[in-house]
């Protein structure tokens, strides 16, 4: 059957992934940049991006579910896939046999690779994000023994900011794996996602997990400059009508038109992730003419002003303003939920 076109459409321009990917590589020094493509590479689709990447150089992909690595599995050495939740007892067997590298998050999960097997494996430490991972408190002599760790890893909490715990995780994290390393065989050192990179060479190690800034988001202001857009977002006008100064737009009248208005209804809601926030506050763009959202946003639709764009007809695309940090800013949702919300009602073009 023939695929119904989509009224929304994800524009993604991945020569900007590549060079994205290739600045947080080249601002990781000597270590090898990875890239964390999890939650279908923050919205865009994983198998798109971890083409592109493979392509370019990169070596280690990040997702957190093994069933995200079944996905992607084909398309690179599965052993450059890492699990970052772990894996449960009934994943082992298909984990193994994917041939896909767990990252381990507690004694009870290196318990249960030791009993299936051992072998080679990635080690999660917790130094103060109190999330996953091996916490200071559970290491003890035998724990990591007869395990290949290729790479042991930590997460900083505070990478996006700086705050005296970024030097704390990191003085831990050195302390620990120098500890480890000692007695079980360790290939390679990570701790830094895309803010961490920015925290300087003493949080690079050898292998480093930007995510955001690969798709465009700048999570440290420093990115900004190093970082080009990769998504644009357009949805095509369904309907436009004329209404009189006094009209109530959209659910419970949130916008009341001030003058006699011509406003455009687009196919795009929270639905596909263009979330309620950007209700009398977002915006769209056609030939340069800013179009602001007016009313509340809905499951399936928004209504526009487009009073000032005479041009503008049914059945135009329009570019809804969704550039990052903007959007963020304007919407109060971080970049990470604008981007990983996308839904599956788009199509998504690489270009
Ligand atoms: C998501 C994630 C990353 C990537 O973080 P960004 O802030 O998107 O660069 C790196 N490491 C871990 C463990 C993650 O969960």
């Amino acid at each position: 059957m023939q695929h119904a076109s989509s009224p929304n459409r994800l524009i993604l321009d991945g020569e900007a992934l590549v060079h994205n990917w290739r600045a947080m590589a080249r601002l990781s020094g000597s270590a090898a940049a990875g890239a964390a493509v999890k939650a279908n590479g923050y919205g865009l689709g994983a198998r798109d991006v971890v083409a592109r990447l493979s392509g370019a150089g990169c070596k280690n992909f990040f997702v957190a579910h093994l069933a995200e690595a079944a996905e992607i599995a084909d398309l690179v050495p599965p052993d450059q896939i890492a699990v970052l939740n772990g894996i449960s007892e009934g994943d082992v067997v298909l984990a193994r046999a994917i041939g896909v590298i767990p990252v381990l998050n507690s004694p009870a999960q290196i318990a249960m690779w030791k009993a299936s097997g051992g072998g080679r494996c990635h080690v999660m430490l917790d130094t103060g994000i109190n999330r996953l991972g091996v916490g200071p408190d559970q290491i003890d002599a035998a724990l990591f023994d007869g395990l290949e760790i290729g790479i042991l890893m930590s997460h900083l909490a505070f990478s996006d900011e700086n705050h005296p715990e970024n030097a704390a995780q990191l003085c831990l994290f050195e302390n620990m794996s120098r500890g480890i390393s000692a007695s079980v065989s360790v290939q390679r050192r990570s701790l830094a996602n895309s803010a961490g990179i920015m925290l300087g060479s003493g949080y690079h190690f050898d292998v480093t997990r930007p995510g955001i800034s690969l798709y465009g988001g700048a999570s440290r202001p420093e990115l900004q400059q190093h970082i080009k857009t990769v998504v644009r977002m357009q949805s095509q006008i369904l309907q436009i009508r004329y209404h009189k100064a006094g009209s109530m737009i959209g659910y419970n009248g949130t916008y009341i038109c001030t003058n006699d208005s011509r406003v455009a209804t687009c196919a795009i809601g929270y639905a596909d992730g263009y979330r309620r926030a950007f209700s009398n506050a977002g915006s769209a763009t056609f030939e340069n003419v800013s179009l602001p959202v007016i009313g509340r946003v809905s499951m399936d639709l928004v209504t526009l002003d487009v009073t000032a764009s005479a041009n503008l007809q049914e059945g135009d695309w329009v570019d809804i303003d969704y550039s990052l940090i903007a959007a963020s800013a304007q919407s109060g949702i971080p970049q990470y939920e604008l981007l990983t919300g996308l839904g599956s009602r788009f199509d998504r073009s690489w270009q």
